[in-house]
């Protein structure tokens, strides 16, 4: 059986301080050993988040790095400088990354490749449009996400690998994707994990979904054969991420 996974996408919200405050406001509430939990934070929050969750359940993620090692890349961070302060998962392909700061599919490769070569365990982002949902092409256009995001990604390291669904159309919109339209998404790219490595690896790719999932919806979604865990954004930042964890 996949263990389940909710995380936190803190995005571009908490200061510093903020951050240490959240983690003590969420400390007892995310108390549940038979899931994992993760606060992927912002850069800066990284430091004081380490130190904020010692001695508890919940896992250290980032939100964002860059390919290589060290050097002349002006405002990046690599993934050793993570891995040595004490982050375990790495959010990679976010629509938001895509769409606002131009990644493509062949970056987001480099990407995941080099987080698991670094020790990383990468959170794969895929999801389609409004305009492709409406055109009915959604499953191709993931298909092809998880096809080109994982070129040369061995199935040992899929086994290890988190994929989170997340339709761009109800992300941060308030509009969830029914529990069904997720379902059939999730079971798809699992389906494709089947086709592209084989049935082992696909029985243990853990699968997210990810927008506007809240206390209130959280435990339908969560129902789901294919939903392993969830991918949350804005209530990730309040005490409902406790009821998210406990669903
Ligand atoms: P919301 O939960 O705010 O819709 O964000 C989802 C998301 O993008 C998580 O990565």
């Amino acid at each position: 059986a996949r263990r389940r996974i909710i995380a936190g996408n803190w995005k571009m919200n908490m200061t510093p301080s903020q951050a240490v405050e959240l983690c003590a406001t969420l400390k007892d509430l995310v108390k549940n050993d038979d899931v994992d939990v993760v606060y992927c934070v912002p850069a800066i929050d990284i430091v004081p988040v380490a130190e904020a969750i010692k001695g508890t359940n919940v896992k250290l993620g980032a939100e964002n790095f860059y390919i290589e090692d060290k050097g002349a890349f002006t405002g990046e961070i690599s993934a050793p400088m993570l891995k040595d302060a004490g982050v375990e998962y790495i959010i990679i392909g976010h629509s938001e990354r895509r769409d606002i700061f131009g990644e493509n599919d062949i970056l987001i490769n480099a990407k995941v490749k080099k987080a698991f070569a670094a020790g990383l365990k990468p959170i794969l982002c895929c999801g389609e449009s409004l305009a492709l949902r409406k055109a009915g092409t959604y499953k191709e256009w993931i298909a092809r996400q998880i096809k080109w995001d994982l070129t040369d990604v061995t199935a040992d390291q899929v086994k290890e690998l988190v994929i989170a669904y997340e339709p761009i159309w109800a992300i941060g919109t308030g509009e969830t994707a029914t529990a069904d339209q997720a379902q059939e998404v999730c079971k798809m790219i699992r389906d494709v994990i089947a086709e592209m490595y084989d049935a082992p690896t696909a029985e243990a790719v853990r699968i997210q979904y990810g927008g506007s999932m809240n206390a209130g919806n959280a435990a339908e979604l969560l129902s789901k054969d294919d939903i392993d865990g969830g991918l949350i954004g804005g209530a990730a930042l309040k005490p409902d991420f406790g009821k998210i964890v406990n669903a």
